[in-house]
């Protein structure tokens, strides 16, 4: 891999890339097949993904017309690789194993080993004969929308597409590693002006963000809205209050720590709840919500603004959903995207109808969104939101730290890298954005 890092580090012209030549193997986290059933009979918090990730080779795949062969600089933990590395809420493998009866390409994913991943920023080593925008040398962020464009049921929105997966949870050869292999479509450019650590962070939950609260795809926030994010200082809340602030609106941000608290405070979130202050008991046990306690944190957002949130940014699940339903103004909306707390949700519906509130379900983005919400990491308009890095042996232990909710923002992982801070090469547009907006989750992660 040294030669490639040189090749990167010296900022070698395209043709030198091209006449690398790509090793048969690579370091790749991976979870492995045999070890599917290893917390089997465990309570989801006591199951470790430290043991069940592991830094190992793999081979390289044949590479497909449409894909290409990425030089990993860093990557990013996302709660769904928490999700493959306790095997909740299924086995990853069977996802594997569906891909590879689907074609010739697909039964490259196929494999006792699962090499996980859904962020990368790094440089396109090799491209497939069917590849035109892209070329070796490009230096890159990929997003995670892996989908098949041939397909008819993906022109309109490609998340709409039958075929639609997430790559390194769907798909094998994800982006915890030192190559990765994506479809050309999930490249964009890196952002100049940010290290490769910082690019790689925001590809995920950024672009989900962006749908979840500016595409018409989910629930287009207006000027002057008013919005209830639940985990606002985590992945996808970190990116939702600077699209509401951006945007015009009024972010009202939940958190559960005082730290959470000042750190949103200081990138101008001005109304946040400390839900771990106000002790809120939505449930009064298993089985029963109490609705006192969904009017209490209804009373706590009036008495912060002055009235109802147009919309909530709900991905908690179960543990807050029935609040969420009941805490939206009349004719508000509850965009969803995740269930994070659990998936059978109960809501009293009285208050959905009577008060004609939508649910509206929201997953990733299709190509235009994650482009789109690129561009704004590009122009410095939207803030990477790093807080913590780790090298890519330690993985284990960081997908830990967002198990357990012991993180802010988003966790960067080096994986070809040697050190933090390299790949800037635009530092005037850095300066223009301003170090202290750009590093805002890593000093208080530090
Ligand atoms: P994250 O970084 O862990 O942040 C989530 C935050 O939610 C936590 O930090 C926590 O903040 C809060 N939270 C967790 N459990 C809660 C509960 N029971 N009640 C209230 N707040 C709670 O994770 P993320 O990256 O934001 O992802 C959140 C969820 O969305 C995950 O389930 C993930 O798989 C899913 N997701 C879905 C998509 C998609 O495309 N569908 C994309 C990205 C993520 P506090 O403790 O500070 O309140």
């Amino acid at each position: 891999m040294q030669n490639i890092l040189d090749l990167i580090t010296a900022g070698a012209p395209s043709e030198e890339f091209a006449n690398l030549e790509l090793p048969e193997s690579y370091r790749a986290v991976v979870v492995r097949k045999e070890e599917q059933d290893m917390f089997a009979g465990m309570e989801s918090a006591d199951k470790d993904p430290r043991q069940a990730l592991h830094l190992q080779e793999i081979p390289l795949p044949e590479l497909a017309p449409d894909e290409a062969v990425i030089a990993v600089m860093a990557s990013s933990i996302n709660f769904n690789t928490v999700w493959t590395s306790i095997f909740e809420p299924l086995s990853t493998f069977g996802f594997l194993s569906r891909l590879g009866r689907e074609s010739y390409w697909g039964k490259r994913h196929d494999q006792d080993f699962h090499a996980v991943g859904s962020d990368a920023s790094g440089v396109v080593l090799r491209v497939g004969s069917a590849v035109r925008k892209w070329k070796p040398g490009d230096r890159v962020v990929v997003h995670c929308n892996h989908v098949d464009d041939q397909d008819q049921s993906s022109h309109n929105d490609s998340m709409l597409g039958d075929n639609q997966r997430i790559w390194g949870f769907e798909t094998n050869y994800g982006g915890l590693a030192d190559l990765s292999i994506v479809k050309a479509n999930q490249l964009m450019p890196k952002p100049e002006h940010l290290s490769w650590e910082e690019s790689s962070v925001n590809a995920l939950c950024n672009s989900t963000s962006y749908r979840m609260l500016v595409s018409k795809n989910a629930a287009p926030m207006k000027q002057g809205d008013a919005v209830l994010v639940w985990g606002a200082s985590g992945g996808l809340g970190g990116y939702a209050v600077q699209y509401i602030l951006n945007g015009g609106g009024t972010p009202v941000g939940v958190v559960s720590s005082p730290e959470k608290v000042a750190l949103l405070n200081d990138l101008g979130v001005e109304h946040v709840i400390d839900r771990k202050e106000a002790n809120y008991r939505f449930w009064s046990d298993e089985h029963t919500q109490d609705e006192s306690e969904w009017r209490r944190l209804g009373k706590d957002i009036r008495s912060m603004i002055g009235r109802d949130v147009d919309i909530v940014f709900e991905h908690p699940g179960r543990q807050t959903f029935g609040a969420s339903v009941f805490v939206a103004a009349r004719g508000g909306t509850i965009t969803t995207c995740a269930a994070t707390s659990g998936f059978m949700i109960e809501y009293d519906n009285r208050h959905l109808w009577m008060k004609l509130k939508s649910i509206v379900s929201s997953h990733f983005a299709n190509y235009a969104e994650a482009w789109a919400a690129n561009d704004l990491i590009c122009q410095g308009k939207i803030q990477p939101i790093l807080s913590a890095v780790y090298p890519l042996a330690e993985t284990g232990e960081a997908a830990y730290q967002v198990h357990k909710n012991l993180h802010e923002g988003k966790i960067g992982v080096l994986c070809l890298a040697p050190e933090e801070g390299l790949g800037i090469t635009n530092r005037e547009l850095r300066e223009k954005v301003g170090e202290d907006r750009i590093t805002a989750f890593r000093r208080h992660g530090a």
